[in-house]
This record gives C-alpha cells, structure tokens and sequence, in this order.
C-alpha cells in the first residue's frame, strides 16, 4: 500500500493528522476557475458534501465495496446533510438550486460512486417521481419520511428482457376493485431489497396508459420477490436486485396521479441524467486528483514520475478531459436553470462525460503502477464505478442515438 501522503486519505489516522495540520485532503481541481461562476452558498453546500466524503465515506467505504455490503453507517449519516429531495420544494426537501444540485452529485461522485447512486436512486428517481408526478396528498404522505432517510426509495422501470427499450416495458396493471393487480419482473433495480417505497413502471394491460405503481413495505408485500444480484464489478457497496411480481395488490391511491405516458416520467429521467453527467465528471477529476498527487510524490529513476514526458501526457489528457467535463456541467447547468435542456443536450452531457470518465479513470489508474489496482488508493474503484455509469440513465449507445435524433430529426433505435 502507498503511503498516505499519496492521497487524500488512507484511514482516520491520516485524516486526523491532516486535518490538525489544517491540510484540505482535495485538491479541488478547477483549471478554468469554473469557481468564479458559484454563488457563496454554493460553495458552502459543496464544502459539506466534501467534509462528508472525507471524514465519513473514504475511511469506511472500501471494507464495504469489497464485500458487496451497503454501507448504512455511512448512509445514515447523509440526513445530516440539506441535500435530500435534490431540488424538491416542499414537504421537508432540499430545495436545492440546479447548480446545487450537479455540485452534489460531482462531490458525491468523486468519493464514492455507491454513495452516489444510493443517493441518486433515493433522492432523485424516487423522490423525484413522487415529486414530480405525485399529487398533494401522496407527496404529503411518502416524502416526509424519505426526506428523513426514515424510508428508503427505489425506482423500478429496467425488465429482464426489457433494458435500452424501456417504453415497452412488459409488466402489466390491470384494474381491480379498488385498485390494480400487477404481473410482472424487473432487473437491476438500486435500493430494492431495502426499499420502503418501491415505484413499479408498468402498461395498463387495457387502456396501455404507462403508469407508476407505488408498493410500500414490498419485502413484507404477497407476491413480491425481491433478490439481490451478485458479481458486480462495479458500485459493489449498493444493491440492485431483480424483482418479481405475480398477483401483487396496488391501492388506487398508490397510482401516482400526474403520468398516463412514457415521455410523463422521461422527465425523471431527464433530471437523473443531468446528475449522472456531474457525477462523471466528478469521479473522473477524483482518479485525476490523486494521480497528480502521487505522480509528484512517487519517484522513479531518481526523480519523481511526474517529470517524465510519458506520464505527463497522461496527466495532461486527464486534465484536458476533466475540465471540459467541468465546464460542460457548467453550461448544462445553465440551460436547465433558464429551461432550454433539451432530451438532446442532457445525453450529449451524460454520453461524452461517462466515456471520458472511463477513459481518465484508466489513465490515472495507470499513473500508480501497480497500487492502481489496490482499492486501499481509490483509483480502482472509482475506475470500476466508471463502468455502472456508462451503461446507467441509458446505455451510452442510447444517449447518442438521443443526440443523432435531436441533431437529424431521424430515429436511428429501430
Ligand atoms: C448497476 C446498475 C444499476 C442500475 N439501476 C437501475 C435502477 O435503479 N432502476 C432501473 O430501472 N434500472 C436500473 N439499471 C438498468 C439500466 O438502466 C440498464 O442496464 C440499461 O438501460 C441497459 O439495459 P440492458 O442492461 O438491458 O441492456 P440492453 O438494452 O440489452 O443493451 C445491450 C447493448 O445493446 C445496446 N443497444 C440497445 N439498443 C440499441 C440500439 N437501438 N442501437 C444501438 N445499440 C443498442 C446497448 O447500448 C448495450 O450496449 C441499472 C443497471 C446497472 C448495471
């Protein structure tokens, strides 16, 4: 194992050590002063959500992913954070701004990609479906206790069969008494098997209305299965799970009122996949980070690494890369706040920063030789995590068929 001078942190010990010698264990990289464009209180949600990740997340988190274990000490702790709900207003939420919102997610994605999936899938799809697409009377009754991390949220629309073509999905509603009797399954779904709030994506079997199904308690819920998968190469310390659904009772009330279409809850979607492009960029200027750091401080030859030609072209792509990830995030930010994100703009964001995040992952990974690929040093993970968000909030290949259609006005998915 590298020594923690390397890195931003290896235990609590050298966090405390840093921290007496009032050290700030990020780097903070921001080549372009993209700073000059937050407000003050932006910085100072960033400068929380960074504290958490390093006294909180980096010195526990690894045990975690390498058993494929979710961290609920860690997770418990984020209520403590004003970030739940995201951008929601009411009922106890965050209220977050959109620029808020994207600096969460960057600081979350530059510490842990499991925490910020928790928190994505939590926060963002759940919360957010009900937030959006819920009435008065459902957001009253299930986002108080979300808010309070009192009960977690899951968002199910991925099926075994059903992945990239999710305006197809096969479960099926069907109306009875008062209320809907579901069939169905679902795949790789975040949270499932600790779930309170579980939002099922399903056809109307006779109207074909796409509607979101809310089941509440759905591990103590007659006919739900609800089974964790394992072998994850990546995000190992959240679960996904498949799901099964045979017979399962929803209350008329638990319909969530405001979505008969498909393009109804794209707009959840849409939201995720802003966040998803800020998350990139944020685990990929976490490997640049530490690889910078270590590449001055390793030395080879008699001299440190960094003032090899070879390695400074490695050094200089990741910077290149991560600030025009950054100053991407930063315009993106600005179209959504002034209402001009398009489907085609938020995919162009989420396609180029989750390859680019690969790729810098790969290079700093590189940059540390052989302890690269040790996840005591962070770069593996995150370098893995990278591979999730490549294929999450749509496949690459279906973010750039998003860009190809909004760019041509032609449908190249089918
Ligand atoms: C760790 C993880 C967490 C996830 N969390 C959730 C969650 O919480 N909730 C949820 O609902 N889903 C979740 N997903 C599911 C995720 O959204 C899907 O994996 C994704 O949409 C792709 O579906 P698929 O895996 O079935 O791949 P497929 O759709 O089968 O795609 C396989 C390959 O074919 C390509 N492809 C498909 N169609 C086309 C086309 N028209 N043209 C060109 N290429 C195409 C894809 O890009 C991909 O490369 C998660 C997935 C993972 C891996």
């Amino acid at each position: 194992m590298i020594s923690s001078s390397h890195l931003w942190i290896d235990d609590g010990d050298a966090l405390m050590t840093r921290e007496k010698q009032g050290e700030t264990l990020y780097a903070g990289f921001d080549f372009y002063n993209c700073d000059m464009h937050f407000t003050e209180k932006q910085k100072a949600l960033r400068q929380e959500v960074r504290d958490f990740i390093e006294c909180d997340v980096l010195p526990k988190i690894n045990p975690y992913w390498e058993k494929a274990e979710f961290p609920w000490e860690i997770a418990r702790k984020m209520v403590d954070l004003p970030i739940i709900g995201g951008p929601l207003q009411d009922h106890g939420a965050a209220g977050l701004d959109l620029v808020e919102m994207g600096l969460v997610m960057y600081e979350l994605g530059k510490g842990d990609g499991s925490i910020s999936t928790f928190y994505g899938v939590h926060s963002g799809l759940a919360m957010g479906s009900i937030g959006l697409l819920g009435d008065e009377e459902q957001k009253a009754r299930w986002l108080p206790p979300m808010v309070k991390l009192e009960k977690i949220g899951a968002f199910a629309l991925t099926e075994p069969e059903v992945g990239s073509n999710a305006a197809q999905v096969k479960t099926r509603a069907r109306k009875e008494g008062d209320g809907f009797i579901l069939n169905g399954a679902k795949r790789w779904i975040g949270n499932a098997s600790i779930a309170d709030i579980l939002i099922i994506w399903a056809r109307d079997e006779e109207t074909k209305d796409f509607g979101g199904y809310v089941i509440e308690n759905p591990s103590d819920t007659d006919g739900v299965g609800i089974n964790d998968i394992w072998g994850k190469i990546g995000k190992r310390a959240v679960l996904n799970a498949d799901i099964t659904l045979r017979d399962v009772y929803v209350p008329a009330a638990n319909k969530l009122a405001y979505v008969n279409r498909f393009s109804d809850m794209a707009r959840v979607l849409g939201l995720g996949r802003y966040g998803v492009a800020w998350e990139a960029a944020g685990v990929a200027a976490g490997a640049f980070e530490l690889a910078l750091k270590y590449a001055k401080e390793r030395e080879q030859f008699g001299k440190p690494i960094a003032g090899f030609q070879l390695i400074q072209q490695k050094l200089v792509d990741m910077a290149t890369e991560v600030t025009l990830m950054q100053t991407l995030c930063l315009q993106l930010s600005h179209l959504i706040n002034t209402g001009l994100l398009t489907a085609g703009t938020v995919s162009l964001a989420k396609y180029n920063n989750a390859r680019k995040a690969r790729y810098v992952t790969q290079l700093a990974r590189e940059c540390l030789g052989g302890n690269g690929i040790l996840i005591d040093n962070h770069i593996a993970r995150l370098m893995l995590d990278a591979e999730i968000i490549y294929t999450y909030e749509g496949t690459n290949e279906v973010n750039l068929l998003l860009v190809g259609r909004e760019l041509t006005g032609l449908n190249a998915f089918v």
